[in-house]
């Protein structure tokens, strides 16, 4: 329809204004990052009392590169696009769960797997982990006090396709309706400053690149399960 051609070429028109801000970021970002190297080594033995401040300007300097790689990433994921390889999900699961070892004990999380599907899909590795590693700190983020983490893959088909399904499901806070309504929309976020509402807009936007989907089932006060279809490599 008309609205919805207006609405794609507004995206569009805001994907090329956003690359190109993040582009102008990045070189500033850049020179401060490199200065601030400098600056401790010439402040020499002085910079021990202004530990903190350099901590903290460090640590933001960092967020906002990550943002701009992000924003970057969201606005011309075609730039992006890597080599596509065909991948066990057990595998890339696996090779995923030591990055975020340490929040998951930190949180008290048990980690429970079930490895059932026997096809490969085709996706770009380092892709495919970003999606699943994305959701499993979603889903940490949604049990500060604990919980249980459940990852799932297995055959399915979909639209009479062959491909497989990746599940992770939590026992966290959970969703209202109105809620789920709005995760995949880029810049939403319910967590503030530490939150850029952009890992799932992202995820969405990788997935179905691959020709998969990306979908969420969540109860409020339960618990919430994302599900990550792509179709079987050839
Ligand atoms: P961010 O994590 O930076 O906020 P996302 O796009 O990854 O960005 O997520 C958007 C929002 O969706 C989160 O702020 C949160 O409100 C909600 N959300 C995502 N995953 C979960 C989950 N597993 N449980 C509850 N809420 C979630």
């Amino acid at each position: 329809t008309t609205k919805q051609l207006i609405m794609s070429e507004k995206l569009a028109a805001i994907g090329e204004i956003t690359a190109g801000v993040a582009h102008e970021i990045n070189n500033p970002i850049a020179v401060i990052q490199g200065n601030l190297e400098v600056v401790r080594n010439i402040v020499g033995d002085k910079a021990e009392a202004a530990r903190t401040e350099f901590r903290l300007i460090d640590e933001q300097v960092h967020r906002i590169s990550q943002i701009v790689t992000k924003l970057l990433q969201f606005a011309k994921p075609e730039e992006y696009a890597g080599y596509v390889e065909r991948h066990a999900p057990a595998t890339v699961i696996s090779d995923c769960l030591p990055l975020v070892q340490h929040l998951l004990a930190k949180a008290n999380i048990a980690v429970v797997r079930d490895d059932a599907a026997t096809r490969l899909v085709l996706m770009n590795r380092t892709e495919l982990q970003q999606v699943i590693v994305n959701l499993v700190v979603n889903a940490i983020h949604a049990m500060p006090d604990g919980g249980k983490l459940t990852i799932r893959s297995f055959d399915q088909d979909f639209d009479r396709r062959a491909g497989l399904t990746i599940e992770v499901a939590d026992t966290g806070v959970g969703m209202s309706p109105e809620l789920v309504q709005k995760v995949f929309d880029p810049f939403f976020t319910t967590k503030r400053q530490q939150g850029t509402g952009l890992g799932l807009p992202i995820s969405q936007t990788l997935v179905t690149r691959q020709g998969g989907k990306i979908s969420v089932v969540s109860t409020s006060g339960k618990g919430t399960t994302f599900s990550i279809w792509l179709p079987q490599a050839e």
